[in-house]
């Protein structure tokens, strides 16, 4: 399967230096446009930024949304519908982000509840899990994961409209990476765990996201089961998002 190169922009930059992202990140694929053989990509901006950046993308940058609301729609001051998010032409969601999990108390549950809106709207949901250090200095990183993922999944979860990111929340905007060995036990350990909930589970994209960049990504890339990347910072510069995508 192809590499997901997922760029998770968060609440970053203005209008205009979003728009600029795009254009430069699409004018470097047209300079290597044999990386689309091996990658996929995938922008998902603030959501005000997703119509003005997708209308600089080509067919080769999809878009994604980094959240939407469990409700399908209604009286939910601040939300955003998975309707809306389909509407723009969005065609992933991040979902269960651990900054999510952590500032906004996001649980399981109500992963599984925007999950399920989001694939009744056709959207594709990158199902975010990941321990703590110290949960993962307690020995406890494939139970807390395991949990994670098995409460977060819908029935509606398929190999094709859904994602798993592992990322551990140590490694997210600090710099460290988990070891190679790490990485793979976890998605190893995902992989056989997915099982249990979907069918065709060997198809599902795998991601592994916690400070990738150019110099670090294609160990990772190398580490079996690991179908891709959800990038936080190295995604806002076009030259580190198209590098990591060139170590597929
Ligand atoms: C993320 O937030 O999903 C992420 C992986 O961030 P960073 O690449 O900055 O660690």
């Amino acid at each position: 399967m192809k590499n997901l190169i997922a760029g998770n922009w968060k609440m970053n930059g203005t209008m205009s230096e979003a728009i600029t992202l795009a254009q430069n990140i699409v004018q470097a694929i047209q300079n290597e446009v044999e990386l689309l053989k091996k990658n996929d990509f995938l922008v998902c901006p603030p959501f005000h930024h997703i119509v003005p950046v997708q209308a600089e993308l080509s067919m080769a940058v999809s878009i994604g949304a980094q959240d939407c609301s469990p409700f399908s729609n209604g009286a939910y001051t601040g939300d955003v519908s998975a309707e809306m998010v389909k509407d723009v032409n969005c065609s992933h969601v991040i979902l269960g982000h651990s900054e999510r999990r952590q500032y906004y108390v996001e649980s399981n549950l109500m992963v599984r509840q925007k999950a399920m809106v989001a694939h009744e709207q056709d959207l594709t949901a990158i199902i975010c899990v990941g321990e703590t250090e110290e949960q993962r200095e307690a020995g406890q990183e494939q139970e807390v994961v395991a949990t994670q993922m098995l409460e977060s999944l819908p029935e509606t979860a398929t190999a094709e409209n859904t994602v798993i990111a592992y990322e551990p929340v140590w490694a997210i905007g600090t710099g460290k990476t988990a070891t190679t060995d790490d990485i793979a036990a976890m998605h190893d350990f995902i992989r056989g765990k997915l099982a249990e909930k979907i069918d065709n589970a060997a198809s599902v994209r795998l991601l592994y996201g916690g400070s990738v960049k150019p110099a670090n990504a294609a160990e990772i890339f190398a580490v079996n089961n690991v179908n891709g990347a959800l990038i936080g910072g190295a995604s806002l510069k076009a030259e580190d998002f198209i590098g990591i995508a060139k170590a597929s």
